[in-house]
């Protein structure tokens, strides 16, 4: 394979393949912590390590990393669990970092003996001042030398909830001068005196990130262990913690760091997520504004999507921040392969043909999809007065208003060319009808010279009659700024678009109430549109997907 092609974790990968590792024992694992919905930016390392996982047919496993019961939820568990799946991966096994308590402690025990941890009683405050700066050293803490007797009796206690919340910790005796501030005896137990989501009351202690997650990666046989660049100062400790554990002739696992996907125009830190969830800002983590894989999902967009647009996003070695027009592009570009084109009139203005038969109706055949022609056709109904689209006429206009306008044609979709005689206005002169008269000859699909016959513009429209009333939600960004997040002294909310929601009624094409939630449609000139999920026949709710054109261009 050429190399050039390969992005470099999986370089990486073919390095250790050609320097001896056994292709049979690659594995991977995806590690969200259930404090929070996934978002786009965890569909980055989701498709990266299952993407890993189809490509050299190796285990990838879905590990919950649960340490801190104070933010961690069931909920949230059950949410990645469906998101990943929807997304289309299976795992090989779920696992939780809290399985494995007993054997962290059990580890700890050794890890003091060795004269290598120390219970450290001192304020937070006190530990934070001797921490040091990256050009400074820091100072050791008197609690560095207690006995190991003393400190095993110490943590027995932290164990046994005899310290209350900030009055021990455990701490890895290293190097209080090391260059690295993360080697400056880092924290290792806090006491949380917290019920957790699957280890109810049995623990008060419980162990930081660090000393969790090479531990976990070790005893999963996990050969990668990929994390975001954040992580990359925490690699000595990673290496460390393995060191006091890991037998040598097991597998060693091996962290590398890639780069977080950012997105322009939007904020991706479940922290920040979550309060616009708590302070109403949107309706629940599944919003279609959000930038979660839920809110995506009610939003339109398919798993198909999310991955291509994981795929050409691809992953890098420095931060950046990927443009949103690439996700709209990636969902645009396979719903007009896919989507089935329906008729729907968002902003209604009734037209009577003065010249057909006011008690006929017909019914129309139109194509579900011109790209697609297994789509096939369905039928639309007909009849003497319609609605359309409010902007597709002007009383005058010139002539490049292709649209309707007082003794101009155009044609309807699927229909006859007409041509606009007179309108009617209300007292304050708003138009409230616009009489046409039709080429009675002129039908689509009818054979005729006049069914050839070209005019420039064609509009869409609904059968009065048959109409049927629906709620639209026209979603925009959630929010102004490119960036929301990035301003020093600005908080992020300050940037919410206050015209994120418009809901509207819409008429459309009767053969939309046979829709399913979830079902995707173009609404022809309009964009594209998926049945909510709380849409039903009685009550037609879509959420608009995205625009046909570059919505942040208008
Ligand atoms: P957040 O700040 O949004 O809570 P996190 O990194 O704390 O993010 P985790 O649940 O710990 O969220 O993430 C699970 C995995 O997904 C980790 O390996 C993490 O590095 C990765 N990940 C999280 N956010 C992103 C992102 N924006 N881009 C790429 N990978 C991400
Ligand atoms: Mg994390
Ligand atoms: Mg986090």
């Amino acid at each position: 394979e050429d190399k050039k092609s390969l992005n470099f974790i999986e370089q990486i990968i073919e390095e250790d393949l050609a320097n001896g590792l056994d292709p049979k024992n690659l594995r991977f694992r995806f590690p969200p912590e259930p404090n929070g919905y996934l978002h786009i930016g965890h569909a980055a390392s989701i498709c990266l390590n299952f993407g890993l996982g189809e490509k050299y047919n190796a285990p990838v496993n879905l590990r919950f990393d649960d340490t801190n019961p104070a933010k961690e939820e069931q909920e949230y568990v059950d949410a990645i669990k469906r998101d990943v799946a929807w997304l289309g991966f299976k795992w090989d096994k779920e696992l939780y970092s809290s399985d494995y308590f007993q054997q962290l402690y059990d580890w700890t025990i050794d890890i003091i003996k060795a004269g290598n941890a120390y219970v450290d009683m001192q304020s937070s405050e006190e530990i934070a001042a001797q921490k040091g700066t990256p050009t400074s050293p820091g100072t050791d803490s008197p609690y560095r030398n207690t006995s190991v007797e003393e400190n095993l009796t110490l943590f027995e206690k932290m164990k046994n909830g005899e310290f209350g919340e900030g009055e021990a910790i455990l701490r890895a005796k290293i190097d209080m001068q090391h260059n690295n501030m993360h080697m400056r005896d880092p924290i290792m137990y806090r006491v949380l005196k917290k019920h957790h989501h699957r280890t109810g009351n049995d623990w008060v202690i419980y162990p930081m990130y660090d000393w969790t997650h090479g531990e976990s990666d070790y005893l999963e046989s996990i050969t990668h262990s990929l994390c975001t660049l954040e992580f990359k100062s925490h690699r000595d400790l990673y290496e460390w913690y393995l060191a006091q554990v890991a037998d040598p002739n097991k597998i060693q696992p091996k962290q590398r760091e890639f780069a977080r996907r950012n997105i322009s125009y939007t904020v991706m830190s479940k922290r920040k997520l979550l309060q616009l969830v708590q302070e109403n800002h949107v309706a629940g983590w599944d919003d279609p504004r959000m930038p979660t894989i839920s809110g995506l999902r009610r939003r339109g967009y398919t798993p198909n999507s999310i991955r291509k647009f994981s795929e050409i996003a691809g992953i890098s070695k420095r931060d950046n921040v990927t443009d949103v027009a690439l996700l709209e592009f990636c969902i645009k570009d396979e719903l007009n392969k896919t989507a089935p084109r329906v008729m729907a009139v968002l902003d209604p203005i009734k037209l009577v043909i003065d010249n057909y038969p006011t008690d006929k109706e017909e019914i129309l055949i139109a194509e579900n999809n011109p790209e697609d022609e297994s789509a096939g056709e369905r039928e639309v109904p007909f009849a003497k007065e319609l609605y359309i689209e409010r902007e597709d006429f002007r009383e005058q206009a010139n002539k490049k208003f292709f649209r309707l306008k007082i003794g101009g044609e155009v044609r309807l979709k699927n229909a006859y060319i007409i041509k606009a005689d007179s309108v009617e206005k209300d007292e304050n002169g708003n138009i409230t009808l616009i009489h046409c008269t039709a080429d009675l000859d002129s039908r689509s699909g009818s054979g005729t010279e006049a069914s050839k016959r070209r005019v420039k513009g064609t509009i869409h429209w609904v059968s009065k009659k048959h109409a049927v009333k629906t709620q639209v939600n026209l979603y925009d960004r959630l929010f102004k700024d490119e960036a929301p997040d990035s301003h020093k002294d600005i908080d992020f909310k300050q940037f919410i678009n206050p015209n994120s929601l418009e809901v509207i009624t819409a008429l459309v094409e009767p053969s939309l109430l046979t829709s399913k939630p979830g079902d995707r449609f173009q609404f022809q000139r309009k964009g594209y549109f998926c049945a909510d999920v709380d849409s039903t026949s009685n009550q037609l709710i879509f959420n608009r997907t995205v625009g046909l054109t570059d919505s942040w261009a208008k």
